[in-house]
């Protein structure tokens, strides 16, 4: 996905808050332009304008759907303004508030939008719309200075928001990589200790339960000194593909220099063995002879609300089991759960 896309969740989660303020401000405004004038607070129209404008604001702020959160900010701006010209028509003499109403409208709404095509269309709404209000016996003989006030409001606005808007996405996408940085292991790609380690918090928080598989590669250091470091990154690389590439897990990572973890969701002992014994033999054929190698393995089982570091000390446990029972097999419960084919 483009990281403009992948943004857009953000940005909208970001702005919201703003935009509900801002909206909450507009109908302040509309509710004291009102109550000036409390003959008239029941008149249909303007019950209806002021419920469609409270409705907008309700819905506004609670709608999860992109494009429906987009085009609930150009219907609040629209009712907005169509309310103020309504006020306006039917009360001639505050025609000298359209022209500076009209301004305020479309400069303020420069920022709550997060697509500078839909503050366009908002801006030419609330001019089409406050127009007829504005185009008064006042301003006979110099209109032209009212399309340079038209033009200049949407050009600055547009300016205002298009850096905004700008700025804000190449902080987010610095911050995103940051982000993915952080939880990235540089040699392998998949997750490092740090968010594999978060994202089994997040599993037992969530209630969830299944298997913790700790692997750790066989004689290692042996590797390295055979056949240099560079061969040993190699095979730390290939580990990591054969964990990404073996389908069923919920999610792989890198936690110490040659020991990965994997979490699996599911209750079933069998098939959490058998996920962990296919994937030492897939880690068996990943890499051809000579640098071929093994790796062991020890699980552990966890449930909701489990000790992290009660499952964890248990794979080692198993793992060290499995470390002093020959390597390249996977122990659970303190037994072998299948034996080298290797
Ligand atoms: P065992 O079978 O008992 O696990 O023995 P081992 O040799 O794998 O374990 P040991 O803890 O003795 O050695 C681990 C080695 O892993 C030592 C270290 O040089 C190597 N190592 C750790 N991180 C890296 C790395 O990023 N790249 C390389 N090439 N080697 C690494
Ligand atoms: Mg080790
Ligand atoms: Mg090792």
């Amino acid at each position: 996905m483009p990281a403009n896309l992948k943004l857009r969740p953000r940005m909208q989660r970001l702005l919201s808050p703003a935009v509900a303020q801002a909206e909450l401000i507009g109908i302040g405004a509309w509710l004291a332009v009102l109550l000036t004038d409390c003959a008239m607070i029941f008149d249909l129209p303007r019950v209806l304008f002021t419920l469609g404008l409270f409705a907008t604001y309700w819905v506004h702020r609670r709608v999860p759907e992109y494009f429906v959160w987009r085009t609930l900010g150009v219907v609040y701006m629209l009712l907005l303004s169509a309310g103020f010209a309504y006020i306006i028509q039917a009360n001639p003499h505050l025609q000298v508030f359209a022209l500076p109403l009209a301004v305020t409208l479309v400069l303020s709404s420069a920022l709550l939008f997060i697509v500078a095509q839909d503050f366009l269309v908002s801006a030419v709404l609330v001019w089409l719309v406050m127009w007829p209000t504005i185009q008064a016996d006042l301003y006979m003989g110099v209109d032209i200075y009212l399309f340079i006030f038209c033009a200049s409001s949407v050009a600055i606005g547009f300016v205002l928001n298009f850096s905004c808007l700008k700025n804000l996405r190449s902080v987010l996408l610095v911050e995103s990589e940051f982000r993915e940085l952080a939880q990235t292991d540089y040699l392998t790609s998949i997750l490092n200790r740090r968010a594999f380690m978060e994202s089994f918090a997040k599993l037992i928080a969530a209630g969830e339960s299944g298997y913790f598989i700790m692997l750790d590669i066989d004689s290692f250091k042996l590797k390295n000194d055979q056949f240099g470091h560079d061969v040993g990154d190699k095979i730390l690389c290939a580990m990591a593909m054969c964990l990404r590439n073996t389908h069923g897990s919920h999610s792989v990572g890198r936690i110490g220099g040659e020991e990965f973890g994997v979490l699996l969701l599911g209750d079933d002992p069998a098939v959490a063995a058998d996920y962990a014994m296919g994937l030492l033999q897939a880690i068996r054929e990943s890499v051809a002879p000579p640098h071929h190698y093994t790796c062991s393995a020890g699980m552990a089982r966890f449930g909701a609300q489990a000790d992290m570091s009660t499952v964890l000390k248990c794979a080692d446990s198993n793992l060290y089991r499995a470390k002093h029972n020959g390597k390249d097999c996977v122990y659970l419960d303190g037994d072998s759960v299948g034996v080298s084919v290797g």
